[in-house]
């Protein structure tokens, strides 16, 4: 079972997905994880991604579709009971490549769990979040989650009615406890 978990910027989708990797055996394909991995190793993705991500911007859909495209091909998510991706996709041009991507690879998308947060209560929690990582992402303070929250708005919030059409969206309440999101998505998982 493939599913994406689509919300705004501190919405949860991370830790939402690592539970469904103990549970389910599934696998997290976390776009920002791998980008964040390339700006550190300094490789030429990183390079080029560094500086769109600090602003809070997206790096462009070529560069973000083609490390969707290798994850894809890697043995421990064929092995997998699916694939969880988290901050993908985040436009309609990368919603269609995935769908090109995995009728290519033989996969199917059974659902979108969209996690709907209110603004204001996301901007307390990437404050915390960033508190607690120690300033480990250079992305985690209030301006620039202003400007992530706004291109989520603008660019990524349309793909909530692109699923809904396609008759694969259910929307989770993310601003109950952890744990009682979990089990909702589990829920929508099992329906
Ligand atoms: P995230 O960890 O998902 O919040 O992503 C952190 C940053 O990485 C974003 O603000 C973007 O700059 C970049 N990024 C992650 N995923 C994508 C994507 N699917 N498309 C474009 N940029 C992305």
């Amino acid at each position: 079972m493939n599913i994406i978990l689509l919300g705004p910027p501190g919405a949860g989708k991370g830790t939402q997905a690592q539970r469904l990797v103990e549970q389910r055996n599934m696998v997290q394909l976390s776009t920002g994880d791998m980008l964040r991995a390339a700006v550190a190793a300094e490789t030429e993705i990183g390079k080029k991604a560094k500086a769109v991500m600090d602003a809070g911007q997206l790096v462009s859909d070529e560069i973000v579709i083609g490390v969707v495209s290798d994850r894809l091909d890697q043995d421990d998510v064929k092995a997998s009971n699916g694939v969880i991706f988290d901050g993908f996709p985040r436009t309609t041009a990368q919603a269609e490549a995935l769908e090109d991507l995995m009728t290519e690879k033989g996969m199917k998308l059974e659902e979108v769990i969209e996690m709907r947060v209110d603004d204001e209560l996301l901007v307390g929690r990437i404050l915390q979040r960033a508190k607690e990582n120690g300033g480990s992402r250079a992305d985690d303070n209030e301006e620039t989650l202003r400007d992530r929250l706004k291109v989520y708005n603008t660019q990524t919030a349309p793909l909530i009615d692109f699923y809904k059409e396609k008759g694969k969206l259910v929307t989770v309440d993310g601003e109950q406890s952890i744990d009682e999101v979990t089990a909702s998505i589990l829920e929508a998982l099992d329906r």
